[in-house]
C-alpha cells in the first residue's frame, strides 16, 4: 500500500509517499512560498526510484489546492515520479494539529468531521485552518481516496482531569474549553512504540518518558503505552522552555510585561512565542548549534541558555518518574534530542538516584536508534530519531484497511 502523507503549514506543504511495505518513503518534498512571490516545489525521489532525484519547480502557487496539484503531479510525473497514476494512492494522512476533547484518534475524514476540525480553529487559530486546507484541497484532487485526519493532540486525551486541568473556575473549561491538550502526540507515540521493541518487552507494561526536543520541544510521560501527563498545554507556549518559546512563566509576568512595553494581547502572544526562548536568553539564535557553538567559545548568556533548558528538562523528568512512580526508559528525540550529546549528558548528570547512568561513548552517536545508558542502569536512555510521517502513514494505514478490508 502506498500513502500519501500531507503537512499543510500557512504557507508552505511538506509531503512523503510511503510504501508500506517498506516503510521507507518513495518521495517526498517541500511546497513553500504559497501565496507569496517566488514559491517552490522541491521534489527528492527515493535512490534508484526516478530518474532525476531532485527536482526544482518554480511556479505560481497561490493556494494549498494548486500546491498538491503540483506534488501530484510530480509523483506521476515520466522522469522524475515515482508512481504511473493516482490510482496507486491507496490513501492520504494529513496531521491536524488541534483536534480538541473531540478527536482522541485518526479519522477518515467526511463532512461531519470536516465540521468538526473547523470548529477547533479557535484552539489553533494559525495551525488549523492551513491543515483543512489541504484535507479540502486533496478532496478535490483525488475523489474517492480516502482522507485521513491524524492530530497532534490525540495521543494525549488519555490524560485524566486531573492532569489536564488548570487551577482556573471550572466554568472557563465548560465554557471555553481551558484546559491542557499537549501536542506532538505522533512524535511521543511512535518513539513509545519503538522504544518497546528496542527493550524488547510489551508496551503495555512499560513506564516511558518521551523527551522531544527540538526546536518546540515538549515532554510526555507514557505509561502502558498511553499520555497520562505532557508539557505542553493549551497551546505549544506551556512547558519547557524552546527555541523561541518562553515555556513556563509565572502568569503574573505576561501582564507585567504588557503594560511596562504597551504590547497588545496579539503582541504579547506574538513576544512569548517567537521572541523569547533559548533566542531571548542566548541573544544569539534560536538554533541550539549555533547556541552551543557560542558557548563553546565562552559566551556567558548562551551557556546560560543552555543551562536553563537541561535544567527544565531535569525537572520534568523528576516530576514524571513521580507521576509514573518509576521509569524503564527515557527517550531522547527530534533535532536536539536526536543529535546533541552535550545536551543529553547535561540533562541526565546527577540523575544517578533514579538509577540513570549514561555510557559517554555510547552518548556520542547521532540521529540512531540506541540505547546509550550503562549496561546496569536500572532506568535505560534510549535515542529514538522521530518519524512522524511514518507514525501518520501507519495511522492512516490501518484505519484504511480496517475500514475498507
Ligand atoms: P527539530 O525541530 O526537531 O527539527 O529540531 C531543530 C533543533 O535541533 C534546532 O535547534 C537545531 O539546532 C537542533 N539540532 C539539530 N542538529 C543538532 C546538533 N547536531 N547539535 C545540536 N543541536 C542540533
Amino acid at each position: 500500500m502506498k500513502i500519501l502523507v500531507i503537512n499543510c503549514g500557512s504557507s508552505s506543504l511538506k509531503y512523503q509517499l510511503l510504501d508500506m511495505d517498506t516503510h521507507h518513503p518513495l518521495a517526498k518534498g517541500l511546497v513553500e512560498r504559497i501565496g507569496m512571490a517566488g514559491s517552490v516545489l522541491t521534489h527528492r525521489t527515493a535512490a534508484g526510484a526516478a530518474a532525476v532525484a531532485k527536482k526544482v519547480i518554480e511556479a505560481d502557487i497561490p493556494d494549498h489546492k494548486v500546491g498538491i496539484s503540483l506534488v501530484l503531479e510530480a509523483l506521476v510525473h515520466p522522469e522524475y515520479g515515482v508512481i504511473k497514476g493516482l490510482e496507486d494512492i491507496s490513501a492520504v494522512g494529513h496531521r491536524v494539529v488541534h483536534g480538541g476533547e473531540k478527536f482522541s484518534h485518526s479519522v477518515i475524514v467526511d463532512e461531519e468531521v470536516l465540521q468538526g476540525l473547523r470548529e477547533c480553529i479557535e484552539l489553533a487559530p494559525l495551525h488549523n485552518p492551513p491543515n483543512i486546507a489541504g484535507i479540502e484541497a486533496c478532496r478535490k484532487l483525488m475523489p474517492g481516496v480516502p482522507q485521513i485526519a491524524v492530530f497532534d493532540t490525540a495521543f494525549h486525551q488519555t490524560m485524566p482531569p486531573y492532569a489536564y486541568l488548570y487551577g482556573l473556575p471550572y466554568e472557563l473549561y465548560e465554557k471555553y474549553k481551558i484546559r491542557k491538550y499537549g501536542f506532538h502526540g505522533t512524535s511521543h507515540k511512535y518513539v513509545s512504540q519503538r522504544a518497546a521493541i528496542l527493550l524488547c518487552k510489551p508496551l503495555a507494561e512499560l513506564k516511558l518518558i518521551s523527551c522531544h526536543l527540538g526546536n518546540g520541544a515538549s515532554i510526555a510521560a507514557i505509561k502502558g503505552g498511553k499520555s497520562i501527563e505532557t508539557s505542553m498545554g493549551f497551546t505549544p507556549l506551556e512547558g519547557l522552555m524552546m527555541g523561541t518559546r518562553s515555556g513556563d512563566l509565572d502568569p503574573a509576568i505576561v501582564a507585567f510585561i504588557m503594560e511596562k512595553e504597551n504590547l497588545s494581547s496579539d503582541e504579547v502572544n506574538d513576544f512569548l512565542n517567537k521572541k523569547c526562548g533559548v533566542l531571548g536568553v542566548s541573544g544569539v539564535s534560536s538554533d541550539f548549534r549555533d547556541i552551543e557553538e557560542a558557548a563553546l567559545k565562552g559566551n556567558y548568556r548562551a551557556q546560560l541558555a543552555l543551562q536553563i533548558f537541561a535544567h527544565d528538562v531535569k525537572k520534568y523528568i523528576g516530576a514524571y518518574a513521580a507521576v509514573l512512580n518509576g521509569v524503564d526508559a527515557i527517550i531522547f528525540t527530534a533535532g536536539l534530542g536526536e543529535n546533541s550529546g552535550s545536551m543529553r549528558a547535561d540533562i541526565c548528570a546527577n540523575l544517578d538516584a533514579f538509577g540513570i547512568e549514561l555510557d559517554l561513548e555510547k552518548n556520542k552517536i547521532r540521529g540512531e536508534e540506541v540505547d546509550i545508558s550503562v549496561p546496569d542502569a536500572a532506568c535505560r536512555v534510549l535515542v529514538i530519531p522521530t518519524n512522524e510521517e511514518l507514525m501518520i502513514a501507519s495511522d492512516t494505514e490501518a484505519l484504511v484497511s480496517k475500514t475498507f478490508p
